[in-house]
C-alpha cells in the first residue's frame, strides 16, 4: 500500500483551479519529482499536501497518508488546523525555498530545531533534545557547535542543510523539498542533492523533489511528474520519462537541456510563456506553445496510459515518433 495518495487534488483561487485534478501515489522509500516551468502549481501542490496553503487558496481532493507504525491513515483533506499541527512535521514535513527566508534570524539554529522537537514531543527532556539537535547536525554535514550561530553567519550551503536538519527534527516518512538547490552554487547542489539521496536510503524517507531543473531531478528521483497549467501532463518512472517523453511540453523541456559533448549553440527555447494559472487557454492549455498542436487540442486531452506506469494526456500520444518542428512555430491565436 502507497505511503501517500492524492486524489483529484484541486486548489482554487476566486474560483479559478491553479491546481486542477491532480492524482498521484506514492511508496515508501520513494522519489518522485514535480517538474515544470514557474507557476504551473509545484509549489502549490506541495503547499496543499501540508495543508499551508495562503489565505484566499482553497483545496479540495483526496490526501491520505499511511506512516509505518501508524494504524489508521491520516485523511489529511479531513484535518482540522488543530488536526493538521500533529501531521505536519511529524508524518509529512517541508524543507522550504530560500533556506535564508525561511530560518528566524534572530533565533540561534539550535532554538529553532529545538522548538520544532519540543513542539511535537512533549515528553522529550532538555537533554534529549540538545542530543537530537546535534545529531542532526552531524547527520546533515554540519558539525553541532554550529547550532550556536544565527542564520546570517552561515553560508548558504549551510543554511539549507540546517533547513533539511530542520525537516527531519522529528523523522518524518514523508519529506517535501520545494526547489532546494536553487541558490546553490553547483558544487553545493551536487552535495545537497547527494546529501537528500543518502538520507532517502539511510532513513528509508520518502521524497517529493520540486524543481524546474530536471537535470538535477534525474539524478535523484525515481518517479517525475511533470506539471503544466496546474496538471500533471506526464508521470512516470524517471528512466523512461527521459528516454522516451511521450508529451509534447516534456519533449520540449527536455530538448532544452544541454548535452555535455554535443552540438554548441542555443538549446532550442519553448516559444510563449506559461498561461495565466487562473486562466489557462482552453483545451489543452498546452496548445499556444505546442508545434504539433490542430483543430483536436481545442478539446481537453484526459491521461492515457502509454505503457507500463506511464501516462501522458495529450491526445496524439503514444508517440512513435517526433515529426519535425520549425524552431518558432507557435500559435497565439488561441
Ligand atoms: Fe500538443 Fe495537442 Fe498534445 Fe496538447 S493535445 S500537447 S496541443 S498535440
Amino acid at each position: 500500500m502507497s505511503l501517500l495518495e492524492v486524489k483529484d487534488l484541486t486548489v482554487t483561487h476566486r474560483g479559478k483551479p491553479i491546481v486542477d485534478g491532480v492524482d498521484f501515489e506514492l511508496n515508501r522509500g520513494e522519489s518522485l519529482a514535480l517538474a515544470g516551468e514557474s507557476g504551473c502549481g509545484k509549489t502549490t501542490t506541495a503547499l496543499a499536501l501540508m495543508k499551508m496553503l495562503p489565505e484566499g487558496l482553497k483545496q479540495k481532493g483526496g490526501i491520505v497518508l499511511r506512516p509505518p507504525g501508524v494504524e489508521d491513515p491520516i485523511n489529511v483533506h479531513r484535518r482540522t488546523e488543530t488536526g493538521m499541527q500533529v501531521v505536519r512535521w511529524r508524518h509529512i514535513s517541508l524543507v522550504f525555498q530560500g533556506a535564508m527566508n525561511a530560518l528566524d534570524p534572530v533565533q540561534h539554529i539550535d532554538d529553532q530545531i529545538g522548538e520544532v522537537i519540543r513542539l511535537h514531543e512533549r515528553k522529550v527532556t532538555g537533554k534529549q533534545v540538545k542530543a537530537r539537535i546535534d545529531d542532526l547536525l552531524v547527520t546533515v554535514g554540519l558539525t553541532a557547535k554550529l547550532g550556536k550561530r544565527y542564520p546570517h553567519q552561515l553560508s548558504g550551503g549551510q543554511r539549507q542543510r540546517v533547513m533539511i536538519a530542520l525537516a527531519l527534527a522529528c523523522r518524518p516518512s514523508l519529506v517535501i523539498a520545494d526547489e532546494p538547490t536553487t541558490a546553490l552554487d553547483v558544487v553545493m547542489q551536487a552535495q545537497v542533492l547527494q546529501l537528500l539521496e543518502s538520507l532517502r536510503e539511510e532513513l528509508d524517507l520518502s521524497l517529493i523533489l520540486i524543481s524546474h531543473d530536471l537535470g538535477v531531478l534525474a539524478e535523484t528521483c525515481d518517479r517525475i511528474a511533470v506539471m503544466y497549467a496546474g496538471r500533471i501532463v506526464e508521470i512516470g518512472s524517471v528512466e523512461t520519462v527521459f528516454s522516451n517523453p511521450q508529451h509534447p511540453y516534456t519533449k520540449r523541456l527536455l530538448d532544452s537541456l544541454p548535452v555535455i559533448g554535443g552540438r554548441r549553440g542555443l538549446a532550442p527555447p519553448i516559444p510563449g510563456g506559461p498561461p495565466d494559472p487562473g486562466d489557462p487557454p482552453g483545451g489543452c492549455a498546452f496548445h499556444p506553445r505546442c508545434p504539433y498542436s490542430t483543430d483536436r487540442c481545442l478539446e481537453d486531452p484526459p491521461p492515457v496510459e502509454v505503457g507500463p506506469d506511464h501516462l501522458a494526456a495529450c491526445h496524439f500520444s503514444p508517440w512513435s515518433s517526433w515529426p519535425e518542428v520549425e524552431p518558432q512555430k507557435v500559435r497565439v491565436d488561441a
